[in-house]
């Protein structure tokens, strides 16, 4: 598709970004990133779509996931998802008595009518329970034109929308996709810089500034914090991260997220390296000692959003 070759390898919109020199420094530099947005006018990689989800947003929704994400998080549990283009995997299936190796691809290219045909199919569900549909990923934002597209269409026909987001974007492309939801779910994993790039690979100063944008600020929003053991689960990093969200005017609620080993067999399955395969889960007392401490702040607070 033209659109591939249309600054694929070579854009980099950080450059853009606030061109002061004493910026730059905050913007990631490695090959990969270079691949961080993507001009897409009429169609973009997908790989899932998923019906009747209650975990991503208010009420039924159906979760649109998209492919391509600029962080590399060590807990990440859609290992899948970080590459923009499609992924071949060999997926091992039983029939009978024999174990058969078939091979499968992970993404597809889709065009803004195909997501939205498949969304309306839940429409009955949205209007009974209030819900509506949620871009996720991966980063949507990393395929902004093509996001905006299926935002327009969803709008047109009066679905509630929500965009999960890490935050990383350059801010004009932040705000202009914040301008057409109804909803924003903005990842909050450190107050740190050091913590925050040694863990995600990315700068954290581009996500915070997203997080204080005007635009952001009038619509409803929920922070996800992921609770992951040796990384962000300390006393001191939660009164860092709440100092951050009493700033928020128009937080909703904060959902605490607790590190799953679910995606374990993923990393063995696309033959990437776990960093988490040590690490256990979060026990239930620790992650009650994190919901008491946000509540206790004064926010409304969520175990798994
Ligand atoms: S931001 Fe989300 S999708 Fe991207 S690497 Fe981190 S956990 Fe995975």
């Amino acid at each position: 598709m033209g659109f591939m070759n249309a600054g694929f390898a070579s854009y980099s919109p950080f450059l853009k970004l606030q061109p002061t020199a004493a910026s730059f420094h905050l913007f990631p530099n490695s090959s990969d990133f270079s691949l961080y947005s993507v001009h897409m006018a009429t169609s973009g990689y997908v790989f899932d779509i998923r019906h009747y989800s209650v975990h991503d947003g208010p009420g039924i929704r159906t979760s649109v996931f998209m492919k391509g994400c600029p962080l590399r998080c060590d807990w990440c549990h859609n290992p899948e998802s970080q590459l923009m283009l499609p992924i071949e995997v060999i997926k091992e299936k039983k029939i009978g008595d024999k174990l058969l190796q078939l091979p499968e691809t992970i993404g597809k290219l889709m065009l803004p009518a195909d997501v939205q045909e498949e969304i309306l199919k839940s429409r009955l569900f949205f209007e009974e329970s209030k819900g509506g549909v949620t871009f996720t990923g991966g980063e949507p934002l990393m395929q902004p034109d093509f996001l905006s597209d299926c935002l327009n269409l969803a709008h047109r026909s009066n679905i509630h929308i929500a965009l999960d987001t890490c935050g990383f974007a350059q801010p004009q492309t932040f705000n202009r996709i914040i301008a057409q939801t109804d909803l924003v779910l903005f990842d909050l994993k450190h107050t740190d810089s050091l913590m925050h790039k040694k863990f995600t690979g990315a700068a954290l100063e581009p996500i915070l500034i997203n997080l204080q944008s005007e635009v952001l600020a009038q619509k409803p929003l929920f922070v996800r914090i992921p609770l992951i053991p040796g990384f962000n689960m300390t006393l001191e990093t939660y009164h860092e991260m709440a100092k951050v969200l009493k700033r928020l005017k128009n937080l909703k609620q904060v959902d605490l997220l607790p590190y799953h080993r679910i995606a374990s067999h993923k990393y063995t399955r696309l033959g990437m390296q776990n960093k988490m395969a040590e690490i256990n889960e979060p026990k239930e007392k620790e992650v009650n000692e994190a919901v008491s401490f946000f509540m206790h702040e004064g926010f409304k607070t969520t175990v798994g959003g």
